[in-house]
């Protein structure tokens, strides 16, 4: 199973990869958290990424697009996997489309958790205390500022990904507002209508 997670920071994406992780044993591919772990090791990527998403804004397509495209092809990929915040541009959508379609398959499904925006710095919010509180790293873009940004850039850059998936037939909503059992349940049953889908060519 292939899918794609598509909202705004701070709709719920991560925890319910999370949960999809845990249930249908597939991983869950974040470029975020690949950025992040780039930047902590000092790599070149990480080095060139650090300030722009300290800044809120997105890294080049140039840069996530290899990081996915490398990450895809591991054993732990080859059931499925679940990208969290990839992709995040039209261009970025294209290239995830052309490298599924080199390696003979495609995406399940996109599903959409569609929130109210006034709920999401809120959410960021809680997430830097919970983090604090837990001793964990607290996120350098889990700041009020710095979500204004992430959210602009989500509208000019990513939101145009909802039509572009809806234009494929593979756009699914699902309300982000009510609680994570009930997305969850939600999600899963989107899954069980479109699971397979994504089985063409050479698989
Ligand atoms: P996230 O953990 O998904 O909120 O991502 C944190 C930051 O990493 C974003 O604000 C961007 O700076 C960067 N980032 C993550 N995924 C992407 C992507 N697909 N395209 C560009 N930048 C990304």
């Amino acid at each position: 199973m292939r899918l794609i997670l598509l909202g705004p920071p701070g709709a719920g994406k991560g925890t319910q990869a999370q949960r999809l992780v845990d249930k249908h044993r597939i991983p869950q591919l974040s470029t975020g958290d690949m950025l992040r772990a780039a930047v902590k090791a000092g790599t070149e990527v990480g080095r060139r990424a650090k300030a722009v998403m300290d800044a809120g804004e997105l890294v080049s397509d140039e840069i996530v697009n290899a990081i996915v495209a490398e990450r895809i092809d591991q054993a732990d990929c080859a059931r499925g996997f679940i990208l969290d915040g990839y992709p995040r541009t039209l261009a970025q959508a294209d290239a995830v489309g052309r490298m599924l379609a080199e390696r003979g398959i495609d995406l399940d499904v996109v599903i959409e958790l569609v929130v109210d925006d006034k709920a999401l710095v809120g959410r960021i919010l809680r997430r830097a205390e919970e983090a604090k509180a837990a001793g964990q790293p607290v996120r350098k873009d889990d700041t009020a500022e710095v979500f204004d940004e992430r959210l602009r850039e989500y509208y000019k850059k990513t939101a145009p990904l909802i039509g572009y998936y809806y234009a494929k037939g593979k756009l699914v909503g699902v309300d982000g507002m009510a609680d994570i059992d009930a997305v969850t349940a939600q999600v899963e049953k989107v899954l069980a209508r479109h699971a397979g889908r994504g089985l063409v060519g050479a698989e």
